[in-house]
């Protein structure tokens, strides 16, 4: 590459000129950074503003966060997906109450031991909060920087994804790293888009392998993903004295934490309602006889590697069993149907509820 010096002042130039007003940015806060790049993992920046100043306004500290019940903690979370994040986060906000006085730490290992906190993550906070000179590469650089070293292949692993770490660290310069690191995650994120990168308005053209040869659209290779599989669950709605029967999705499965209707697979939808199978995972999750009824609506939706027909039908709730159950239940109140978290489908669900009735 040209002189490293150059590219940096091009590219810092570029920032300043172009740089998105976002809630997180200048805070100088590790807490803010931390919040706001654990919501950006797969998640998008417009997306993430409104969650982040609510989150922020609801968990202003750390200390604030590591005293709060995860399920407040789920409910402000809700609608971002990758849960899992969102308990990690809380789980890491009371390790640093407990280890280290409710204060972010500075050092690298000590925040790459937090939970939830990977070398990308501990990357980011240090260099934005604490100007340490630490390399990031998530989404956006990855894709920038094996664009500028025109490096084919898998980059998320193996040599490959090593290079690109050796390049973050060299391209770094010795003050200001955090401004650098933003600026670089900025400029592939506005920029070097994954599918129509604009060189021509690229302040770092000049210093870019891709664009020299023609590569720009073929680099990073693209890894052919798996097609969906597709299956059909049926979620039942199920009314008691004016409540409504909810599980609490057990931890380690998907949704973990939030709550749901009670819920499960069926492998034979145009007969759900006499599937024995069906009506034996409900009874292992809610540890009740429950038995399907009328179709009320239907729901499609993705989740992980799954795509989803949701039969959305009135359940009748035939007694306890004896059957330990999987999940936590409760009959919910319709304010408790408004507090408590729930995954994405049930909010929908409980909207739809009003309709129905
Ligand atoms: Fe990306 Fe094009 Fe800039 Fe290269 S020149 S970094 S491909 S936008």
């Amino acid at each position: 590459m040209h002189s490293l010096a150059l590219f940096r002042r091009r590219l810092i130039l570029w920032f300043k000129q172009h740089a998105r007003k976002l809630p997180w940015r200048n805070l100088n806060d590790p807490y803010a950074v931390w919040v706001s790049e654990v919501m950006l993992q797969q998640t998008t920046v417009q997306t993430v503003q409104g969650y982040f100043n609510r989150f922020i306004a609801a968990f202003p500290t750390i200390q604030s966060l590591a005293d709060s019940e995860l399920e407040s903690v789920h409910r402000h979370w809700e609608g971002l997906g990758y849960y899992r994040r969102c308990t990690l986060l809380h789980k890491a906000a009371q390790e640093i109450v407990s280890h280290h006085g409710g204060v972010f730490p500075n050092n690298y290992n000590d925040a790459l031991n937090l939970p939830g906190i990977g070398r990308y993550t501990a990357g980011a906070i240090l260099s934005i909060a604490f100007e340490q000179r630490l390399p990031i590469l998530e989404a956006n650089t990855l894709r920038l920087h094996a664009r500028l070293l025109a490096i084919r292949g898998n980059i998320l692993h193996g040599e490959s994804n090593a290079r690109l770490w050796r390049f973050a660290e060299e391209v770094l310069p010795r003050k200001d790293v955090g401004q650098f690191n933003q600026a670089l995650m900025e400029l592939g994120s506005l920029v070097c888009t994954s599918s129509s990168p604009k060189c021509a308005e690229c302040p770092v053209v000049l210093f870019c392998e891709s664009a020299k040869q023609g590569l720009q659209h073929e680099i990073p290779t693209v890894i052919k993903k798996l097609p969906k599989e597709n299956r059909t669950e049926v979620a039942l709605f199920v009314r008691k004295r004016g409540r409504t029967l909810l599980m609490r999705h057990a931890s380690g499965g998907r949704w973990a934490g939030l709550w749901d209707f009670p819920r499960a697979q069926t492998e034979s939808p145009e007969t759900f309602t006499t599937d024995q199978q069906l009506h034996r995972r409900l009874l292992d999750l809610t540890g009740r006889k429950l038995l399907p009824g009328k179709l009320l609506c239907t729901l499609k939706h993705s989740v992980t590697k799954y795509k989803i027909m949701l039969l959305f039908c009135e359940g009748i709730d035939a007694g306890r069993s004896n059957t330990t159950p999987i999940c936590e239940t409760r009959w919910a109140s319709a304010t408790e149907l408004r507090k408590l978290p729930m995954n994405s489908t049930a909010r929908k669900l409980t909207g739809k509820q009003v309709e129905i009735r």
